[in-house]
């Protein structure tokens, strides 16, 4: 698996973090994991093959995990090569994106369901208890509910090599997140706050490395960093609470997520 960081930044605007987005490159095809309004730039500034893309993940509501669903739909119906595909583009994740959609698209007769291609909505009810499924053939996934809105969810992919990793989007601190977490290659978690966060529903510092201690996953990717992070030294923050490897996120960093040891 390779992963790409679109966006590392949060809703409040930042001149070097894009908001929410990453693109996971799988041995079973490509995800773009959450849509902020800034990933489909980014995608077409990474020069990633978004046109072929494969599915999309969308973790909650908040506009800067979906606010560019409805726009990459407008782009890819009007966009050069978009009849060649002949794979349908699956949409999953929280309740509440079929009706976001629609009402965008009927506000202005869009016609962004009118595509050359087909396009599957799949919502996850969050307090179903939901095994697991196959997000692209070969690619298993699970769901679980995170403290952060009603709707809002973490996944796990495994791939057919057994490669592992959970991304948490939004989420105040959970033990069960952790325990979802356990022995990812790659965990893509939230890490706000520095310290003093003002809310129980995002991360701090000392949260994101309690998560770390009992997931002890290979590689720890902290991401969605407001700007209070500018200036510290988060890898060195990072490593005295928790021994393990972190990563900072940033924008364009690539990861390639493998088998070590
Ligand atoms: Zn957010
Ligand atoms: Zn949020």
């Amino acid at each position: 698996m390779e992963l790409i960081v679109l966006g590392s930044g949060t809703s409040v605007f930042h001149p070097h973090r894009a908001a929410a987005g990453f693109w996971l490159q799988t041995n079973a095809g490509s995800i773009l994991l959450d849509c902020s309004a800034d990933a489909p730039h980014r995608m077409a500034e990474e020069n990633l093959d978004w046109i072929n893309l494969d599915a999309i993940w969308i973790s909650h509501l908040h506009l800067d995990h979906c606010a560019g669903l409805a726009p990459f739909l407008f782009g890819i119906k009007w966009a050069k090569g978009n009849g060649n595909r002949r794979q349908p583009l699956k949409i999953f994740g929280c309740q509440g994106i079929e009706k976001l959609l629609k009402a965008i698209d009927e506000c202005h007769r869009y016609q962004l369901f009118e595509q050359p291609l087909t396009i599957e909505i799949h919502e996850i009810n969050p307090s179903d208890k939901v095994g697991s499924f196959d997000l692209l053939p070969g690619l298993q996934v699970e769901t679980v509910s995170t403290p952060h809105r009603a709707e809002s969810l973490a996944i796990r992919l495994t791939d057919s090599d057994g490669l592992m990793l959970v991304y948490t989007s939004d989420t105040g601190y959970s033990e069960d997140i952790a325990q979802f977490a356990r022995n990812a290659d790659l965990l893509i978690l939230e890490c706000s706050f520095y310290r003093n966060k003002p809310t129980l529903k995002h991360l701090e510092l000392a949260d994101a490395m309690r998560i770390a201690q009992i997931a002890q996953p290979k590689e720890l990717l902290l991401t969605h960093l407001y700007s209070e992070w500018d200036g510290i030294d988060l890898e060195l923050e990072a490593r005295k609470l928790w021994p393990g490897k972190t990563t900072a996120a940033r924008d364009g960093r690539r990861l390639n997520i493998k088998r070590t040891g």
